[in-house]
């Protein structure tokens, strides 16, 4: 019988995902997306139509309120929810999936909007729910969170019998020709980027600890294939949270993401003035958030996709012993920014996220990736993932590094 798929959010990532479901809709079946603003969705479904040939449907909602949710769950019969709207909209989702009984992916952790902090724990305290409605949530399946978490399953089972560090290299080489936008959500990217580092590693006794750095403290120069060297900056990043709990061995874990000195200095300038707060601030007898003020400045993420040129590589190096001997290697994929503008009117960084959001839908749907409760990515098989990521546009290699 033919699915039928919800997919919640219509910016930048949602675009990608609904484009990709589209070209894959003997799996996704009937499609609909839906968001805050309907005329966004309309807009996705009508370049959809014109460049696939396939007609998705579309609906409003706020995915802040649950009942909200769960009536359009009700209405669409759907078989799957894509959540690609905001972090802060998880758990709401995951709420409307539990009574729903509906299957739930998403691909960033739960944050609270007035709180820069991101972690699990909320979204786990769910599995028993889940468990009790039979169904699978699947967190995280975007690139990173998502591809990178899969990458380190795929080295622990084919190539180490035991995983000592592995560090996680995000580089974004795209020019966009504006002085200053991000690449995804500007308020969810900037709280990330501007809050203090964190990377996890074991003491002399093996106990787990995360040590705190300043924001953009460390720094190393990576070398990244058919990019070249580039600075990147240690990051608190979340899929480390369950890294470090489901790779068995692990010893230390760290987290880096390349910036230009154009974006450091305007981020740094922002937050002297006071242009990253998120507390409420009264301004000529309104109250505004300084940093959904500056979202609302900065160009819309969707809006880089037609200017963008360069490439991303985002990959893990993971050293360890196999066979009783050291080894590290490092898995990594490259994209070009106008490729996929050219495939689906949407610059790498959503392209990145989306793909891998569908992949995690596609195995879902087909039964291949099953289970009651909530996942993270490197708990599954990464064999049919990794296959499939080589087929839908994300194409990965792997170099084996001198130790
Ligand atoms: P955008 O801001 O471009 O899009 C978010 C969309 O969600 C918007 O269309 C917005 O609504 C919609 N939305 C927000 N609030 C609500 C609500 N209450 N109800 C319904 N819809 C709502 O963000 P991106 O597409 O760049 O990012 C989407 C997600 O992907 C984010 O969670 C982000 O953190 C995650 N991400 C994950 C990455 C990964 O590799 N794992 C990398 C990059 C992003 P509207 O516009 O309709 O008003």
């Amino acid at each position: 019988m033919s699915k039928k798929t919800l997919i919640i959010g219509a910016g930048g990532v949602g675009n990608v995902v609904a484009f990709k479901c589209a070209m894959n809709n003997d799996t996704f079946g009937t499609i609909t997306l839906a968001s805050r603003t309907l005329s966004k969705c309309d807009e996705i479904a009508k370049n959809i139509k014109n460049k696939v040939g396939i007609t998705i449907q579309t609906a409003q909602v706020d995915a802040d309120d649950t009942a909200n949710v769960i009536r359009l769950i009700e209405q669409t019969q759907a078989d799957i929810v894509i959540n690609v709207a905001l972090p802060y909209q998880d758990l709401t989702i995951m709420d409307a999936c539990i009574a729903t009984k509906t299957p739930y992916l998403d691909t960033a952790n739960y944050e609270h909007p007035d709180t820069a902090k991101f972690e699990y724990k909320e979204q786990w305290a769910k599995d028993n729910a889940f468990k009790e409605a039979g169904i699978m949530g699947l967190l995280g399946s975007g690139f990173d969170p998502g591809a990178t978490n899969v990458f380190c399953a795929y080295a622990a089972k084919h190539y180490f019998d035991e995983i000592h560090t592995i560090d996680i290299l995000d580089c974004n080489a795209g020019d966009h020709g504006y002085p200053f936008a991000t690449n995804f959500n500007p308020e969810i990217n900037l709280r990330e980027v501007s809050a203090k580092g964190r990377y996890w590693q074991k003491d002399e006794n093996g106990e787990g600890q995360w040590i705190e750095t300043e924001p953009m403290e460390i720094m190393q120069v990576w070398d990244y294939p058919e990019v070249g060297p580039k600075d990147s900056y240690l990051l608190y990043h979340e899929e480390m949270e369950s890294l470090v709990k489901h790779i068995k061995g692990l010893k230390r874990i760290r987290f880096f993401m390349t910036f230009g000195q154009s974006y450091l200095m305007h981020m740094k300038c922002l937050e002297n003035v006071g242009m990253l707060g998120i507390k409420e601030v009264e301004h000529k007898g309104m109250k505004i958030v300084p940093i959904e003020f500056l979202s609302t400045l900065l160009p819309d993420p969707a809006s880089l996709g037609p200017r963008t040129k360069g490439k991303t590589n985002i990959g893990i190096v993971a050293e360890g012993i196999k066979d009783g001997k050291k080894r590290k290697i490092y898995i990594y994929q490259v994209k070009d920014h106008e490729e996929c503008y050219a495939e689906v009117m949407s610059q790498g960084v959503s392209y990145t996220t989306g793909v891998p959001a569908m992949i995690g839908a596609k195995l879902m749907l087909q039964g291949i990736w099953s289970g009651a409760g909530v996942w993270n990515m490197e708990q599954l098989d990464p064999d049919p993932f990794m296959e499939e990521m080589n087929t839908q546009g994300l194409p990965w290699n792997i170099k084996e590094m001198e130790i």
